[in-house]
């Protein structure tokens, strides 16, 4: 059947194709090289205004009708869309679209096609999602586009044809090893049961047939993302089922693909559909018929393998095949079908609506499950939950014990997603959204059958019941962690009311007391009895609440209520009704809902925990009992203003001084760094009685009026971050990497210094002083670069020499988080004048301090006083003492050197692999990686960035860009972060960066 599938290639040689274009083609090619082909021979040609084209010398067995009708094909879609990324026939200079040539008593027919850019996707090793959305779409127009062509030579027997794929099948199994083949009859059996009953009523249509990664083109756009730019090779056009140009393309997109295969394949379905809308029949058999074609791939490449065993491409081809199919084995059926048909707007499952609408009419009928009080408990399982605190859910004992179950016992709902589920440093989704009831009770309590069923599975403490009561209405009842009546089996039938089983005690390892899990499931799934999942991964709510509608539908309590769930976007639309939209949020297209922080991470309403890898502000880590502890014993006393005296604020000013160095004596509390940089600001004009200063090129130093205006962030301050204000200075950033003066320089420092120094001149000499000169002693608001060793001794010498004050902002940096010392500027060795602290220091209580001198101090006492409400009242007194203290008993800074020199160090070795990596800053726990496109121009890769951080968060850590260029990926995690923690992100980090885009 398939004889000609190995026919030789055509052997022409370039000079013999060169000529040959001249002959036909009328233009003698200035540059000639061959591309590969199975059975033809091509070669890329180029004529003298540098445009390529590709000259196809056909294999002499090649069948005029089937070349015409390609021909057709490619005009007939050129018609329609004259930009489609395709090939145009040339016509030879006699007009024929396909001349011949004569070789060894043989015609060859010749045609020339214009040359498409691109390198084929082949060569993209991993699939994200925008290259999914490409390759469905391209997939969609060719059906769109082809659905009303003919062509009498369109109805061809070809190998990869769906219509044959049996018989394909039939030919080569005999090459695949032998402990592989049962793999292909368990899937071949699938189809046939399930999707042959619906071939007869399938569309068809010509198709291209062969949208494989060898012949979809790749280019990347203007972001440097891979977009299919260009489709070739139209040698397997053919009329088939529809749907079959779809298969080929999932086929191509599960592999290597960067979501899982499921939502993968999904995902190229959904923008399959948005172009040519798939019919519900074709739905029903796409994945079977999926894993059809993967099983004719891994036949083919078996005998190809056979034929060439010692070709390494045919060996790795053999190798993708076999892990696709392997992907696909964990894949149920009814799941895959009920997720094509979630993405392209259909009911999930297809009997969900029947079922639940029979049991809503028919609940007075069902038999009591179990008994339960009118007034028993709900439980909150939640990430939210409010007796769910302090990490008790990452023990079984702990979470058990911390569960409000009285006499009454308790009920646990359906829809909810779960703490205890969550995985901390775990790249997968955890499966957390439980999709039964939970009745919780004494062990031994009894379970019966809602209504009659038989039984279709007893084992590991679960029990499955079919339900048909009313032709068209099917639907199972699981029960678990239960122990079965005496007697039941497999196959019996029971009667509404039997008790069907009792409950176990709970297991040591169950988060869970002694309950009984109820769930109702609307689909056959496959392999059911038994792969009815309890729990699954949140993302896949709108499958499987179809899938398993509400268990509450069986039970009928009334004070039950599923869990309630409001999706992201909802809350985001809530949000931009009300909230002003200049004030922006973290990862814009996927936004996340957190609800929970312990230690370093984050826990959101999708059921992850995220390594929190940005929030400085919670420095001794999210939730810390000590502060909370703190803030809540002060409010319930007093909670008022400094104009009042109380013992708190002496006490926190007084252990606040001890940890800066003479003369640093002072004590201002405000309520944000905002404050405290524009008060500071204040000061120094006082004290100077001068008004300009001078700031670092991209820093940010808060929101007020007056120290907004002398930031010179562009991420902050995007439109008059970089404008000239006449008493603002901007000096350059002393970033050796990127900077004025670089690491090759021996002088940088002082160079750079000398830029402050040649500032201050200039001032000068306009006839004014300098009131202070700003800087972080480390880079944070831009980035976390670290200054070059000796840079701030020296400018401060020259700020001072002008009578210039000189202030460290430490809102970012501050509190131990250097590592080798409790303040930044002490790993500079210099006194600032006046300090700056906030975001860490009260854990992310609103506490913030001005520490100055008390000659500075003075001079603002003479002529002017300062009050703030909420500075220094009684409760931020008492965060701010806890935190200091938390960080001295769990030897917080410490850990920021050890294991900010190691996380360093780690990060500086993917340097060595990734040439994305331009730069890693800073040290102690204040890091930035910066992305460049090209190491030599140091382009920034600001697309690049945003998507690693995207693709970071499906990992389950948090982490997002800064910069001016927004390429910088700030490193500033809670100072209780781990070497293990720092191990996970590099290998993350390592991964992402090692997959295409
Ligand atoms: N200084 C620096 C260096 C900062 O990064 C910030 C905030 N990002 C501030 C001051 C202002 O602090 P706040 O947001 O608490 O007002």
């Amino acid at each position: 059947m398939f004889d000609n599938y190995e026919l030789p290639n055509p052997q022409f040689t370039e000079a013999e194709a060169k000529q040959l274009t001249l002959e036909h083609y009328g233009f003698m090619p200035v540059a000639i090289k061959p591309l590969g082909s199975f059975q033809d021979q091509n070669f890329r040609v180029t004529n003298s205004s540098g445009e390529a084209f590709v000259l196809r010398i056909e294999n002499a067995a090649a069948q005029a009708t089937s070349l015409d009708l390609q021909n057709q094909a490619l005009t007939h879609i050129a018609a329609k869309d004259s930009a489609f990324p395709i090939q145009r026939l040339i016509p030879s200079v006699n007009g024929q679209t396909m001349p011949t040539t004569m070789r060894a008593g043989a015609t060859h027919f010749l045609r020339l096609l214009t040359y498409l850019p691109g390198d084929v996707l082949a060569k993209v090793n991993t699939r994200p999602t925008h290259l999914l959305d490409s390759i469905g779409q391209v997939a969609g127009t060719f059906c769109l586009y082809l659905a009303d062509f003919t062509h009498p030579a369109a109805d061809r027997v070809l190998q990869w044809d769906l219509q044959v794929a049996q018989q394909v099948i039939d030919g080569f199994i005999k090459y695949v090893a032998a402990e592989r083949r049962p793999i292909i009859e368990h899937f071949r059996q699938r189809f046939v049961r399930h999707a042959e009953p619906f071939l007869p009523s399938l569309r068809q249509s010509i198709i291209h047939g062969d949208l494989t990664s060898y012949n979809l083109l790749v280019q990347r756009d203007v972001t440097g993302r891979h977009m299919v730019s260009g489709i070739v090779d139209f040698g397997d056009v053919l009329r088939s089922y529809t749907v079959g140009e779809l298969v080929v393309a999932v086929a191509e997109s599960i592999i290597n693909s960067v979501p899982n295969a499921l939502p993968a394949a999904a995902r190229t379905v959904k923008a399959f559909h948005q172009v040519f809308p798939l019919q519900e029949n074709e739905l029903a058999t796409l994945f079977h018929f999926i894993c059809l074609r993967m099983c004719v791939t891994a036949c083919s490449s078996s005998q190809q393998l056979t034929l060439n065993p010692e070709n390494e491409y045919v060996r790795e081809l053999a190798r993708l095949d076999w892990f696709t199919l392997e992907r696909l084995q964990n894949i149920e059926p009814e799941v895959a079908h009920a997720t094509f048909r979630h993405v392209c707007g259909f009911e999930p499952h297809p009997n969900a609506p029947r079922v639940r609408a029979w049991l809503n009419a028919n609940a007075a009928q069902l038999h009591s499950m179990v008994s339960i009080a009118p007034n028993t408990p709900v439980l909150d399982l939640s990430a939210g939950s409010e007796y769910l605190n302090e990490g008790v859910w990452e023990t079984a004992e702990m979470h058990r014990a911390s569960l409000p179950i009285g006499e009454s016992g308790a009920l646990g709902r359906y829809g909810e997603v779960r703490l205890y589920a969550s995985q901390k440093d775990s790249p997968e989704e955890p499966a957390a959204l439980h999709l039964g009831v939970d009745v919780f009770g004494p062990s031994g309590t009894a379970v019966c059958a809602p209504l009659a069923g038989e039984v279709v599975k007893v084992a590991g403490g679960e029990i499955i019941l079919r339900h048909a009561p009313v032709e068209g209405v099917i639907f199972f009842t699981r029960v678990a962690h239960v122990q079965a009546a005496e007697g039941l089996a497999a196959g019996a039938s029971v009667a509404g009311g039997q008790i069907l089983a009792h409950t176990l005690p709970a297991r040591t390892d169950s988060f869970l007391p002694a309950h009984a899990h109820i769930q109702l499931a609307c689909a056959e799934i496959e392999s059911l009895p038994g792969m009815v999942p309890g729990m699954v991964p949140a993302s896949e709510r709108a499958v499987w609440e179809s899938l398993c509608p509400d268990a509450n539908l069986l039970l009928n309590h009334s004070g039950l209520q599923r869990a309630a769930y409001v999706a992201p976007a909802e809350t985001m639309r809530r949000r931009f009704q009300v909230f002003q939209r200049a004030q922006e949020f973290y990862f814009e297209h996927e936004p996340l809902q957190i609800v929970r922080g312990w230690k370093q991470y984050l826990y959101a309403t999708d059921g992850r925990a995220y390594l929190d890898a940005i929030n400085n502000v919670a420095h001794v880590g999210h939730s810390h009992p000590r502060v909370a502890e703190a803030a809540a014993k002060q409010l319930r006393r007093l909670y008022t203003n400094s104009r009042f005296l109380y013992d708190g604020l002496a006490e926190y000013a007084e252990r606040l001084v001890a940890t800066l160095p003479e003369p640093l004596r002072v004590v201002f509390f405000v309520c944000s760094g905002s404050e405290a940089n524009d008060l500071a600001l204040r000061l120094a004009r006082t004290y100077t009685e001068q008004k300009d200063v001078i700031v670092i090129d991209g820093e940010y130093l808060g929101n007020t009026s007056a120290v907004y205006e002398i930031s010179t962030s562009l991420l902050d301050n995007p439109l008059a971050g970089k404008q000239a204000r006449p008493f603002v200075h901007m000096a350059p950033q002393p970033n050796l990497y990127r900077g004025k003066y670089r690491r090759e320089d021996p002088h940088a420092a002082e160079n750079y210094a000398g830029e402050v120094r040649e500032i201050v001149a200039n001032v000068q000499a306009e006839g004014r002083g300098v009131a202070a000169f700003f800087t972080e002693a480390l880079l944070g608001s831009s980035g976390g670069i670290d200054l070059p060793h000796g840079f701030l001794p020296k400018t401060y010498e020259y700020v001072r020499a002008a009578g210039g004050v000189c202030i460290s902002d430490e809102v970012q940096v501050g509190f131990g988080r250097a590592g080798t010392h409790f303040w930044m500027f002490q790993t500079q060795g210099v006194v600032p004048d006046i300090v700056t602290m906030g975001k860490p220091m009260g854990n992310g209580f609103p506490v913030s301090a001005v520490v100055t001198t008390p000659a500075i101090a003075e001079a603002f006492r003479q002529k002017t006083t300062y009050f703030s409400t909420f500075a220094g009242n009684a409760a931020a007194c008492q965060v701010g003492l806890a935190v200091l203290d938390i960080v001295e008993d769990e030897g917080l800074q410490e850990n920021a050197r050890v294991v900010g020199a190691y996380f360093k160090a780690s990060l500086q070795s993917l340097m060595e692999k990734h040439a994305l990596i331009g730069a890693v800053y800073g040290f102690g726990l204040y890091m930035g990686v910066e992305l460049v496109r090209d190491r030599e121009t140091k382009q920034p890769a600001t697309e690049e960035a945003a998507y690693v951080a995207e693709r970071m968060r499906h990992l389950g850590i948090i982490v997002y860009p800064t910069g001016d260029y927004y390429n910088i990926l700030k490193l500033k995690p809670p100072l209780v972060f781990t070497q293990a923690n720092a191990d996970y992100f590099v290998a993350m980090l390592d991964r992402v960066l090692g997959e295409d885009r």
